[in-house]
């Protein structure tokens, strides 16, 4: 049995219960197949806290929303009640892209066309006719299906980090997304590096190593990337320890309020 990854703060930081955190999985599609969808499947996890509730008032408007209210105060001099942050009970959010062969695009051209980081991931693991996989690729990712996932964008709210979110969310969204795929990859750097220096762009790919390491990830050859295959144990078994971890972690949360759950 693998132990779930310690937290990096004191869980009574966190905003609220996390057993009010809840995931709503969105698949962006067209009707007529435009933008190739039945070759690349783009899916958005929203983990949020569901509508407003009570209990929630003490959770603060974000940095946007009230830079917004200034603005819109010093303007008029009247902020219109009703003009709620719509943010303030959004947890974080993962972008995954299922990659599929059969569709009516081929998977190379679609990733190349879709974006930078897709291109550059396309690029190590389908061959030079772009109608297979690559040798290495296939060494790893040989069982559990012809598509592959990739784990494209996370981000978690500044207020809901270091509680071990980030991999809880996304060992749901594998469990529920990587049927079908031989393997799951991610690459392991920050989404916006503008402002760093390189060692500080070093550090923070170091870390975010550490945590996909945490759900079974492992470095891909010489690539910056990190994969593991569906059929691998070690992944699963870390994925399991992770979602149990997330329901031992409103546990403690509520026995740390004596509330009852
Ligand atoms: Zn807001």
């Amino acid at each position: 049995m693998t132990a779930a990854p310690a937290l990096k703060r004191p869980l009574d930081q966190m905003p609220c219960d996390p057993g009010y955190i809840r995931l709503s999985y969105e698949l962006e599609a067209s009707l007529d197949n435009s933008n190739y969808e039945d070759t690349l499947e783009k899916w958005r996890v929203i983990a949020h806290l569901g509508e407003d509730r009570f209990g929630l008032e003490h959770i603060p408007p974000c940095g946007k929303c009230v830079a917004r209210w200034n603005q819109i105060e010093e303007a008029s001099g009247h902020v219109d009640e009703d003009d709620e942050c719509l943010h303030r009970l959004r947890v974080g959010m993962l972008e995954l892209v299922k990659v599929r062969w059969g569709g009516s695009q081929n998977p190379f051209w679609a990733m190349e066309e879709e974006s930078q980081n897709l291109y550059e991931i396309a690029e190590t693991i389908f061959d030079d006719e772009h109608t297979g996989f690559t040798e290495e690729f296939e060494e790893i990712a040989e069982w559990g299906g012809n598509d592959v996932l990739v784990l494209d964008k996370a981000e978690i709210g500044e207020a809901w980090r270091g509680f071990g979110l980030g991999p809880a969310i996304a060992a749901d969204a594998f469990r529920r997304l990587a049927p079908g795929c031989s393997a799951v990859m991610v690459h392991p750097a920050p989404i916006d590096a503008t402002g760093m220096t390189r060692d500080e762009r070093d550090r923070a790919c170091d870390r975010l190593r550490e945590t996909w390491a945490t759900l079974g990830f492992v470095p891909y050859g010489d690539t910056p990337y990190m994969i593991f295959a569906t059929c691998w144990a070690d992944p699963e078994e870390k994925q399991h320890a992770l979602r149990k971890a997330s329901r031992e972690l409103t546990m403690q949360w509520r026995a740390a309020r004596q509330i009852d759950g």
